[in-house]
């Protein structure tokens, strides 16, 4: 939001007052003096006008190495959720960036930043997101081609992004899909009769999950890594 709209929001004082507030040096913007007002404020930008503070709210980014047996949304009647975990002053205002199912294992990244997280899931920013699959049956040569072919999924009606697959065992391997779609790789299995027993989520986009992180663990993501996206 432009600074001058976000000035008037806030303090009511009319375009004028608002244009008189910045000429006369009174507003800082992350502690440097702005009087323009056609400045972009994000809702992380810390505002200051005449000594007061307007807005001061600390962008979070976190990753956690989700254990299996929770829920990546924030409420659930039966589940506890992962965001519980996350003891850190401002936990309560965090989402997910891209939801696990409750017995997916892995990387979960949480934040504040809505749209940092969009940019990361939206399935047209076609960041990979790579995971490690367990099957219960072998995985056929025709399901590796068709997953590199892309997949048609109903109810959505669309086709999967080509999918790569590596494989790691008769039963096993790694695969990168760019979208994130509800419950996509076990419904892309199930079309080949052939059911996941065990998954967890590696990477997404240039964010790997932190070895040093056991289950139930989590870290603040680093600048490096929050850049990435
Ligand atoms: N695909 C699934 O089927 N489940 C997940 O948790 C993530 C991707």
């Amino acid at each position: 939001m432009r600074l001058d709209r976000f000035l008037n929001r806030k303090l009511r004082l009319g375009s004028k007052g608002v244009r008189l507030l910045l000429l006369e040096k009174r507003v800082s913007v992350g502690g440097v003096i702005v009087k323009d007002g056609r400045l972009e404020v994000t809702e992380f930008c810390r505002v200051v006008a005449d000594g007061e503070v307007l807005q001061d709210k600390a962008a979070l980014y976190v990753m956690l190495n989700k254990p299996v047996g929770c829920v990546s949304g924030r409420r659930d009647p039966i589940y506890p959720s992962a965001l519980e975990r996350i003891d850190i002053p401002g936990s309560d205002s965090l989402h997910t960036a891209g939801r696990l199912d409750l017995n997916t294992t892995g990387l979960l990244i949480l934040t504040n930043d809505g749209t940092w997280s969009r940019r990361l899931t939206d399935p047209r920013s076609k960041k990979p997101k790579v995971y490690r699959v367990e099957t219960s049956e072998p995985i056929s040569i025709e399901c590796e081609r068709r997953f590199a072919e892309g997949i048609h999924l109903l109810p959505e009606d669309i086709v999967t992004q080509p999918a790569g697959m590596e494989r790691l065992g008769d039963r096993e391997a790694r695969l990168t899909i760019y979208e994130g779609r509800y419950r996509q790789i076990k419904r892309m299995f199930w079309r080949f009769e052939n059911k996941v027993v065990a998954l967890h989520r590696e990477r997404m986009g240039e964010i790997a999950l932190d070895p040093a992180l056991v289950p139930g663990e989590y870290r603040l993501l680093g600048r490096e890594e929050i850049a990435s996206v």
